[in-house]
């Protein structure tokens, strides 16, 4: 098969061990720079190009789209789904995915464990913000935040609301949350593919910190999940319409709440904390549903 990985970052972990696994297993397969494709948008015959080259013949493309280019590589995606070729995550669901507010809507309605959750802009009355979604201790997080930053944890009522005016004032979306305080600064990264949690791994946030990212000191090690984790890992990725996912998922004493859903989940750390060979089951998954894909007949 021919395929494509489009990621911005060619030499990075996730990048290479995709390249490997699927040269291992007999394909060719490149790396595209997202924001270096053109495209022509007509009716009949739409195409993308890639340094002076049409990029036509692929059989699929593995989207590896950072959130700061959504918008484009979304576009990016869209084009090759018009073209017939087969997309691993398809950019509905990368959209979908990306977009936080969406997407726990999109879990809520189909009955995912998450924590209370507000969305605001502009509330004229913070404390009813806060009261609604139980009152302090929260956590207030800028709606574009990622690696942790502008995650706040408000201990009392009177920080839950100075911070929320302050973020008021950055005319910006947040988002108000139930604290769960039993998760102990750990949170679960479950790796789907299919209708599979392939891996899974225990983040446990640094000493005197909440925030369980790797970026802000947390550890990862290998972890055991239930069934229900597992099957809320599944569903939350299926309700997203992703192929391949990271499903973030905090241990609450009502059970697993997903507290996020990963389109472009990196390998590096699911890799080296289970000794599991992620990249090639992505790329075994990704061979499975080309061969399933009904030929898209041209006219
Ligand atoms: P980001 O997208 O920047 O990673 P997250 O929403 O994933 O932001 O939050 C970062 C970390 O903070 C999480 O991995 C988790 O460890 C912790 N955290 C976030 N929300 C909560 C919450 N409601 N209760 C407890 N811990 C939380
Ligand atoms: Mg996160």
């Amino acid at each position: 098969m021919k395929l494509a990985v489009l990621s911005r970052e060619p030499s990075n972990y996730s990048s290479q061990r995709l390249v490997e696994a699927a040269e291992k297993r007999g394909h060719e397969i490149r790396i595209v720079d997202t924001l270096r494709c053109y495209m022509s948008i007509v009716a009949h015959r739409p195409s993308i190009h890639y340094m002076g080259e049409p990029l036509e013949d692929m059989d699929a493309i593995i989207p590896r789209i950072g959130s700061s280019i959504t918008f484009y590589g979304t576009a990016v995606v869209r084009q090759f789904e018009m073209m017939g070729t087969h997309t691993l995550n398809s950019s509905l669901s990368i959209s979908r995915s990306r977009d936080k507010l969406r997407s726990m809507q999109m879990l809520a309605r189909k009955g995912i464990g998450l924590p209370i959750t507000g969305f605001a802009h502009s509330p004229d009355e913070v404390p009813d913000l806060i009261q609604m979604v139980g009152g302090a201790p929260l956590v207030v997080k800028l709606l574009e935040g990622t690696q942790g930053i502008g995650v706040v944890l408000c201990e009392t009522r009177q920080a839950a609301e100075s911070v929320i005016e302050a973020f008021l004032g950055l005319d910006t979306n947040i988002l108000v949350q139930e604290y769960i305080k039993e998760a102990g600064g750990a949170d679960i990264r479950c790796f789907v593919v299919g209708d599979k949690v392939v891996a899974a791994i225990k983040r446990q946030a640094a000493p005197g910190e909440f925030r369980s990212n790797l970026h802000r000191g947390g550890s990862a090690a290998v972890v055991k999940i239930t069934p229900e984790e597992r099957k809320t890992a599944v569903r939350a990725a299926k309700i997203m319409g992703l192929q391949v996912a990271g499903v973030d998922i905090l241990r609450s004493n009502h059970g697993p709440v997903v507290m996020e859903v990963n389109s472009s989940p990196g390998l590096e750390g699911i890799e080296m904390a289970t000794g599991k060979d992620v990249a090639g089951m992505v790329i075994e998954h990704l061979i499975k549903e080309i061969g399933e894909k009904p030929k898209r007949v041209e006219g």
